[in-house]
C-alpha cells in the first residue's frame, strides 16, 4: 500500500487518505468518498473482481474533497465522487465538478424522485430523518416536521445546528412543499421551541432525551440503530425510554436524504466511472451499503440491517424531488440566519 497521489505530489494532508496503487497500464478508477467505512474495501475488492478494474480511493470530507477537486481543476484524477449527503453534491454540482453520465441501467434500477434530472447524481443509500421523544415525558408526540414547530412544544426540542447539512436538506424541504414564507415561519417555531441551543451530533440529540435535558428530538434513523447493535454511550441501554414517529405518514411521507454518487467533470477514466455508478447500484453493493450503516437500499429485493427494520416500516417521500433540498439550500440558508439558528 503506498499512497498514489502523494507519490504523484498532488497529496496533502486530507483527513484518512486511502490509495492504492495499480499495476501500470491496467484498468483503475479513482474515487473520491466521504464515507469512511474500513469494510469498504471489501466492497472495492468485489469490483475488481468482477471487473478488472483497480479501485484507488480518498476519503476525506466533503468539503475537502470538492476543494481539491478545485484545485486539481482539469487535471484533477477523480473519476467518481461520492458524498454522504445529497446537500454536499450540490456544493460539487455548483462548482461545475459533476458531469451527466448516461446509464440504462441506473436508469432502470434507481427510482426516478432519486436521480438528479440531468443525471449529474443519483442515490445509493436512503437516510431518513426521524422525530423522537420521551416515552415518559411527551403523551402527544409531533406526528409531522411540520407540528414541531408548535407552540406546545416550546422549550422541549432538541436539535442540531443549521450548519449541519441534514437541516439545510430538511428545511429545503419545507421549501419546495409549502414555500419559502411558511418555511421561514416554521423555521421560526423550532427555534422558539428549542430546549437549549443546537449543539453537537445527531447522537447527541438522542442522549439529550436520555438525560432529560430534551423531551423530543430530531436525528437520523441509523443513529439510534446503530445505538441498538454497539455500544454508544448515554444511549445504549436507555433506548427503551424512546420513542419514534416516522414523520408525515399521513400525507406527502417522511424526508429522505441520500448518500449520492455521481461522475467527476475531468474524469481520466470515465468508461470505469460509469461501470463503478452501475456497480453500487447492484444488489451485492446494495447490501453492503445497508449493512454499514443501516441505510435503506435503493433498489427493491435488498433487505437493510435487523436493526433498522426494527423501526418499523414507512412511507418515504417519493414526491418531493431530492433536487430540490439543492435548488433550494440558499434560501433555506438565509432563513437559518434570520430566524437565528445558529
Ligand atoms: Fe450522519
Amino acid at each position: 500500500m503506498k499512497p498514489l497521489f502523494t507519490a504523484l505530489g498532488l497529496g496533502i494532508a486530507f483527513g484518512a487518505l486511502t490509495a492504492m496503487v495499480a499495476p501500470a497500464f491496467a484498468q483503475q478508477v479513482n474515487v473520491y468518498s466521504s464515507r469512511h467505512y474500513d469494510t469498504d474495501d471489501a466492497l472495492y475488492d468485489r469490483f475488481t473482481e468482477e471487473t478488472g478494474i483497480s479501485v484507488n480511493r480518498i476519503e476525506a470530507q466533503a468539503d475537502e474533497l470538492i476543494a481539491r477537486m478545485l484545485a486539481e481543476g482539469a487535471n484533477s484524477p477523480a473519476d467518481v465522487l461520492i458524498t454522504v449527503d445529497v446537500g454536499r453534491m450540490e456544493r460539487a454540482e455548483a462548482e461545475g465538478l459533476l458531469q451527466p453520465y448516461t446509464s440504462e441501467v441506473i436508469e432502470r434500477r434507481v427510482p426516478a424522485h432519486l436521480q438528479h434530472p440531468d443525471k449529474l447524481w443519483y442515490g445509493v443509500a436512503q437516510r431518513t430523518r426521524i422525530i423522537f421523544y420521551s416515552r415518559d415525558r411527551v403523551e402527544n408526540p409531533p406526528q409531522t416536521y411540520e407540528a414541531l414547530a408548535d407552540p406546545v412544544y416550546e422549550g422541549r426540542i432538541c436539535i442540531r445546528s443549521s450548519s449541519n447539512v441534514y437541516n439545510q436538506s430538511l428545511l429545503a424541504s419545507l421549501i419546495e412543499v409549502h414555500g419559502e414564507e411558511t418555511a421561514r415561519d416554521w423555521a421560526t417555531g423550532i427555534v422558539n421551541n428549542m430546549a437549549r441551543p443546537p449543539q453537537g451530533g445527531d447522537t447527541d440529540q438522542l442522549r439529550g432525551i436520555v438525560s432529560g435535558e430534551c423531551d423530543i428530538s430530531v436525528a437520523n434513523h441509523y443513529y439510534f440503530a446503530r445505538s441498538l447493535v454497539r455500544n454508544v454511550d448515554g444511549l445504549t441501554g436507555s433506548t427503551d425510554e424512546i420513542g419514534l414517529v416516522w414523520p408525515n405518514q399521513s400525507d406527502r411521507g417522511t424526508h429522505v436524504n441520500l448518500t449520492t454518487a455521481g461522475m467527476a467533470a475531468n474524469a481520466p477514466n470515465s468508461e470505469n466511472a460509469l461501470t463503478l455508478l452501475e456497480f453500487l447500484t447492484g444488489a451485492y453493493a446494495q447490501g453492503h451499503f445497508a449493512s454499514q450503516n443501516h441505510e435503506f437500499p435503493v433498489i427493491d429485493g435488498v433487505e437493510t440491517t435487523e436493526a433498522a427494520a426494527s423501526l418499523g416500516t414507512f412511507k418515504p417521500d417519493t414526491t418531493t424531488p431530492t433536487a430540490s433540498f439543492v435548488a433550494n439550500a440558499p434560501i433555506a440558508q438565509s432563513i437559518f440566519n434570520e430566524v437565528g439558528w445558529d
